[in-house]
């Protein structure tokens, strides 16, 4: 079975409930067992997991349908056919071969081609100054003159002949793909066809009164009719010429006599394109801009490869890529531009993603070398004072809370500094790991300081810590950003001497002015935000080598952690405390907007509290911006919830102000709160069950979870509310994976899949050389092995200093630019 059929199973009675008024007759056993029998059924097929999730929340769409007033049923109903529709529409988007991929590719011919592939394995370059005869412009290149050079570097920003070389083709056109048009429409399943526009007509559909556009193209074998309706029927009339080359990718059918489809998707060719396809050949496409035709940087690649491959150097030791089966580099670079046949293509692929792995890795790997042996505080971590502190706490850890403190135990006791990265879902309890490893600093005649990206988790974690720390005798101490000049002072002082044995603080800790006097560890809360040149700061700052602990809620794929945090010891709090119940999420259209506001109510009569947040920028708050969310607070003041307590937190508030409205909010003396983002990350009220996001299609993945995690943090049931009319298909998605999904991971991965990794962690800023071709999800097995790999080398060789590793050393150089303390090698 199909899913689009099962989509028909489901679909039908949904529209049968509507005409019976909405009594759930239509199904036999009610409309939510029937709907959740086939949601089942479907996700037993083969199915990526973007529509899994999808199907997750049909299901959840008409859960409880029996026990809903009409009004409700109509409302889940609605709900439920919009996202078959949604479901279908995802499905048929996903044929769109033409740029096709090389997993595509790889998929379906290269198991074949495998073999035919030979391996070479030269030895491994040994003079690095080959490098500087790629490092010359594009100019250098016979054939390609100033204007040209010109345009690439303006256009693609490619300056060197090194960048040319690894200006990787965005896709391929591949002859063998395309079908006659004489040989499809028998299958149902998706196909493609190339053909020339013949005909371009438009009619009015007798029976819908629609307007309907016919495209009718031609390959020799054969007539296909596209059909479009509507909006997209008038774009194909105006889009579509006859003697336009077409490729075109669909579910043709065969009916009234012609090959048609009214589903599917096309792409314009150039003449010479369209004589391409008849090549036989696997034809680069490049991501272009300006006047660079395909054509001209098919040329222009063809000359520098034909110049300058030669000089393309081999930085892998020849023994590794023997035991790998990794091409030469040469070789990867030429099929990656011109692949022999789809087996060469996937072995260049496979050998140039591994390159990009293994320099980051290798950078990585070097580093931790580094850090591990510099001296750091071997910490006694079976003091008395860690007793008296696990004893006291209020509630029993939960198992993967023992375990990572049991595991900053192990680090800290160790005679070089802890670098250690934990992960934990919002809520997960973080703080107290934090206060059992400052408590351990503290016990030792060290002092420890944990930042916060802002004023008020500062705040809140300063509260969180004095109170659990109060009770051993342990002075903590907060330094804030605006201070009397008195009382800063007396910190400062507290902090100099050695008083303050816990200091907290924002970024200003690590400012100037600020000295310690016997610092032992550091924990950045959120350490994304803080980025690497901060921690490489206070580590610079004459600190001896303190111990590092990072928290972060921000969900990181493990892949990606591996790759931006390769070098940090990885804890994770897989656990939340117990009676934790999901948040339950919900796509609220404007027209929901009363409805929603009545639950709210009846939340706060019953004791909770809500949350409204509008999107801002944080820091950088725009007037316009504090306007709106101060105009939002008044009117659900005065008109929407007279009766209720209504506060506005925003970052233009004085800090003084900030605390005060959370301390009403924390004391349940506000009974909703509108704010703009400050409230993002780490903010704990647990009585708050309710989190209305406005204009949640502005709001990044990570951000909604972050934002969603302010609820849900008792055993109240809390709720989540998108108010979103999304304007992209990226925005769409975003809402809809908040839905489908509670798990940070998944949401993260879901994340990255959306927008890329580089862009989710900020690994630009950290220093990590771009990604061109590695994909952090898919290739998780390539970059696991190499990790391996890095970690191997760096142990055998860590100055790079042998011979076949010369070039090797050379490249990493490059690659990680002078970046701060990362490469000090050599
Ligand atoms: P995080 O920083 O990971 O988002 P917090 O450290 O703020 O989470 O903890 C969230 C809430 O859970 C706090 O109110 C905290 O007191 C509580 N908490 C932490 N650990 C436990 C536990 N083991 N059992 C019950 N409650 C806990
Ligand atoms: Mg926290």
């Amino acid at each position: 079975m199909k899913l689009e059929e099962v989509l028909d199973r489901i679909e039908k009675p949904l529209r049968l409930e509507i005409k019976l008024g909405f009594r759930d007759r239509a199904a036999v056993g009610g409309i939510e067992r029937y709907v959740s029998e086939w949601v089942e059924k479907a996700l037993k097929l083969d199915l990526e997991d973007q529509t899994r999730g999808m199907l997750e929340g049909l299901r959840s769409s008409v859960e409880g349908y029996s026990g809903l007033d009409a009004n409700r049923r109509k409302a889940h109903i609605d709900r439920a056919i919009e996202l078959i529709g949604r479901i279908r529409k995802r499905e048929t988007s996903k044929i769109q071969p033409l740029l096709f991929d090389w997993q595509a590719a790889s998929r379906d011919k290269a198991e074949s081609d495998e073999d035919r592939v030979e391996l070479s394995f030269p030895p491994a370059d040994e003079d690095p100054s080959v490098l500087e005869h790629l490092l010359r412009p594009p100019l250098a290149v016979k054939g390609i003159g100033p204007k040209r050079s010109g345009l690439l570097a303006a256009q693609l920003g490619i300056t060197s002949i090194l960048d040319m070389l690894e200006y990787f083709p965005a896709g391929y056109l591949d002859r063998s793909r395309i079908k006659r048009i004489y040989d499809v429409g028998r299958s149902g399943e998706p196909e493609t066809v190339q053909g020339k526009v013949v005909s371009v007509t438009q009619f009015t559909s007798r029976k819908s009164g629609r307007r309907i556009v016919k495209v009718v193209i031609f390959d020799e074998t054969g007539l296909a009719s596209l059909v479009g309706f509507g909006r997209f029927g008038e774009f194909l009339e105006r889009a579509l010429k006859i003697g336009d080359h077409l490729v075109v990718s669909g579910r043709f059918k065969r009916a009234f006599n012609e090959i048609q489809t009214s589903d599917f998707e096309f792409e314009m060719l150039s003449d010479e394109e369209a004589e391409l396809i008849h090549t036989g050949r696997i034809v680069p496409k490049y991501r272009l801009a300006g006047p660079i035709t395909q054509r001209n940087m098919r040329y222009m690649m063809r000359l520098v490869l034909d110049q300058f491959l030669n000089l393309v150097p081999e930085h892998l030791p020849m023994e590794m890529r023997r035991r790998l089966r990794l091409m030469d580099r040469r070789s990867a670079i030429r099929n990656i531009h011109f692949p022999e046949s789809h087996g060469h293509l996937r072995q260049a692929r496979r050998r140039l993603i591994f390159d990009e792995l293994f320099l980051i890795q290798l950078g990585l790997a070097l580093r931790k070398r580094r850090v591990e042996s510099t001296g750091g505080i071997s910490f006694n971590v079976n003091g008395p004072l860690l007793e008296r502190f696990l004893e006291s706490l209020p509630f029993k850890l939960t198992s993967a809370q023992r375990r990572v403190i049991e595991e900053i135990r192990s680090d800290m006791s160790k005679p070089h500094p802890m670098n250690r990265l934990i992960q934990g879902d919002v809520g997960s309890g973080k703080t107290v790991v934090a206060a059992a490893a400052l408590v351990i600093a503290v016990e030792n005649g060290y002092q420890g300081a944990m930042m916060a990206p802002t004023e008020i988790l500062a705040t809140q974690h300063f509260n969180t810590l004095d109170r659990l720390l109060r009770p051993l005798d342990v002075k903590v101490v907060m330094l804030r950003g605006e201070m009397r000049s008195s009382e800063r002072r007396a910190a400062l002082e507290a902090i100099r001497s050695g008083e303050a044995q816990v200091v907290v603080g924002t970024h200003a800790l690590i400012q100037e002015g600020v000295e310690f006097n016997r610092l032992g560890l550091v924990i950045t809360d959120e350490q994304h935000r803080f980025g690497v040149l901060q921690r490489a700061a206070l580590k610079g700052k004459g600190f001896s080598s303190p111990d590092v602990l990072v928290m972060t809620a921000t969900p990181i794929p493990r892949t990606l952690a591996l790759t931006v945090y390769g070098d940090l010891d990885l804890s994770l709090i897989d656990e939340l405390p117990p009676g934790r119940r999901k948040v339950k999420t919900f796509w609220v259209s404007e027209d929901k907007r009363e409805e929603m506001y009545e639950f709210i109510r009846r939340e706060v009569l019953a004791g909770r509290q809500a949350y409204v947040i509008y999107p801002l920028v944080e820091e950088s708050e725009k007037l316009e911006d504090i306007k709106a969310a101060t105009e939002m607070a008044e009117k659900l003041q005065n008109e929407v919830f007279p009766d209720l307590r209504v506060g506005l937190l925003h970052g233009r508030l004085r800090p003084q102000e900030k605390d005060e409205v959370m301390m009403a909010f924390k004391a349940g003396e506000i009974d909703i709160l509108v704010s703009t983002t400050v409230v993002e990350v780490g903010v704990d009220v647990p009585n708050a069950s309710v989190m209305v996001i406005e204009h949640a299609e502005r709001f990044g993945l990570a951000q909604l979870h972050q934002l969603r995690g302010r609820v849900g943090r008792s055993a109240y049931q809390s709720y989540c509310f998108l108010i979103a009319n999304p304007k992209s298909e990226e925005a769409r998605r975003r809402v809809e994976v908040m839905v489908s999904s509670n798990d940070g991971f998944e949401i993260a991965e879901a994340d990255m899949e959306i927008r890329g990794p580089g862009e989710l962690m900020g690994t630009r800023q950290s220093g990590m050389p771009d990604l061109k071709l590695a994909n952090l999800l898919r290739d998780a097995d390539l970059l696991a092995l190499a990790r391996k790999e890095a970690q191997k080398l760096a142990e055998a060789d860590p100055e790079l200093k042998k011979a076949e590793h010369r070039m090797l050393r050379e490249i990493i150089r490059k690659v990680w630019r002078e970046n701060l303390e990362m490469m000090a090698i050599g």
